[in-house]
């Protein structure tokens, strides 16, 4: 059987050797005897699992000892609604007070999925959302994400029950940026020091692709596994101690009624086994992160993720040079290092030419989101830093050929 490159944006690829390995584990897991799909949530080989998982991501990323890491289910759209309700029980606990008009839940919009996200808070109430930014005024053409704001185009409210932003823009290839000082990082200067802030952040299509800036100073980090980590069906969440609340005290002030499955502290005092979580997804992810520790852990991610991204967006620039490709992001304006979006110059015709081009060379999944069109390469963990320069060397083929 001869399998294709895949930089699909999500499900997305996964390594060979954990794949066939997951295959035995589908009949035997751990030597029990039982199927990993057909096997306990609550035996000791699971929940030894379940540990050691836990402890993969907690070294790996230096989780520190104020953050609890807990798995869940619902991906990064169950995640929208939760967040909002976890904080502003969290919120109503420390201000039972203030009104909904008062309680101003912050959203930097960079893109379509945290725009979801701020809609799904528009839509559930209990809180006023403020958009501490939106990019699109400071677009190319006035209405597209294709950039990071500076920080001074920020405006955030005092004591906020939540801020919000999307760490990386999987649809539209936009991510914030990295080194410290960074005008495209996020504006972590613009609050004090030494408080709880409310931040939040989807680290979705980017979770574990490098180290996270700041996470001490994150309330939740969140991310569906299906990128960079696993299968679907599996949502990761970094959780500060103080977001772990009583939602039902909360309710009896007046807050949001949280569903317990999607309570931050419900999920914490079950050790995440509250109701059955999704158990081969979590096999398959904890053999991801087996593998990720024996490659040398973040450090080596963070080299290969970055030279990957370098060389594709360098020949981005040679078909731009000829005109022949066009970025859809803005130079210097938070390029993802994880989803590359360009058009082809030329129209459907140009486009359906290079897919098709690609696919000759065994290279699937390039289209653009269906909402943007174009193409966009996915270059999660899983793709090999040798399947990056067979797309380079596709798109210089095309390049010169046009
Ligand atoms: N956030 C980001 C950044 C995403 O890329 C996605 C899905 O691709 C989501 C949220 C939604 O996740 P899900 O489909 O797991 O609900």
């Amino acid at each position: 059987m001869t399998r294709v490159i895949n930089f699909g944006a999500g499900p997305s690829a996964l390594p060979q050797s954990v794949l066939e390995e997951a295959a035995k584990g589908l009949l035997n897991f751990h030597g029990t005897g039982i199927g990993v799909a057909e096997i306990s949530h609550r035996s000791k080989a699971f929940t030894g699992f379940l540990t050691s998982l836990e402890s993969l991501i907690r070294t790996q990323l230096d989780v520190p000892a104020t953050h609890s890491i807990l798995f869940t289910q619902g991906g990064g759209t169950g995640q929208f609604s939760a967040v909002v309700l976890n904080l502003l029980a969290r919120h109503r606990l420390l201000h039972p007070d203030l009104t909904d008009a008062e309680r101003h839940l912050d959203y930097v919009i960079t893109g379509s999925w945290s725009k979801k996200g701020a809609d799904e808070a528009k839509r559930l109430g209990g809180g006023t959302v403020n958009i501490a930014v939106d990019s699109r005024p400071y677009s190319k053409d006035g209405k597209s994400f294709d950039n990071i704001p500076t920080h001074d185009r920020y405006s955030f409210s005092p004591d906020p029950a939540l801020i919000y932003y999307c760490e990386n823009e999987t649809v539209d290839g936009v991510q914030f940026g990295y080194e410290e000082g960074d005008q495209t990082s996020f504006p972590f200067e613009l609050f004090p020091q030494g408080t709880l802030l409310p931040l939040v952040a989807d680290y979705s299509s980017s979770f574990m692709s490098r180290p996270i800036p700041r996470l001490a100073d994150h309330a939740v980090i969140y991310a569906g596994a299906q990128k960079n980590i696993g299968p679907a069906g599996l949502t990761i969440l970094i959780v500060r101690q103080d977001c772990l609340v009583d939602v039902d005290a909360a309710a009896k002030l007046g807050a949001v009624p949280v569903p317990l499955s999607m309570s931050y502290k419900v999920l914490a005092d079950a050790k995440s086994l509250y109701n059955t979580p999704s158990v081969l997804p979590i096999y398959i992810a904890g053999l991801v992160l087996e593998r990720m520790k024996e490659n040398g852990g973040m450090p080596y991610y963070e080299d290969v993720n970055r030279r990957k991204a370098e060389k594709v967006y360098a020949a981005l620039k040679r078909g731009e040079a000829k005109g022949v490709m066009q970025s859809k992001v803005k130079e210097g304006g938070g390029r993802s290092w994880m989803n590359v979006v360009f058009d082809i110059v030329g129209g459907p015709d140009a486009l359906s030419k290079f897919i098709s081009g690609a696919e000759a060379k065994g290279l699937h999944e390039l289209k653009g989101h269906r909402s943007v069109g174009g193409v966009r390469a996915s270059l999660y963990n899983a793709i090999t830093e040798d399947q990056v320069d067979q797309l380079v060397a596709y798109m210089d083929e095309f390049t010169n050929a046009n």
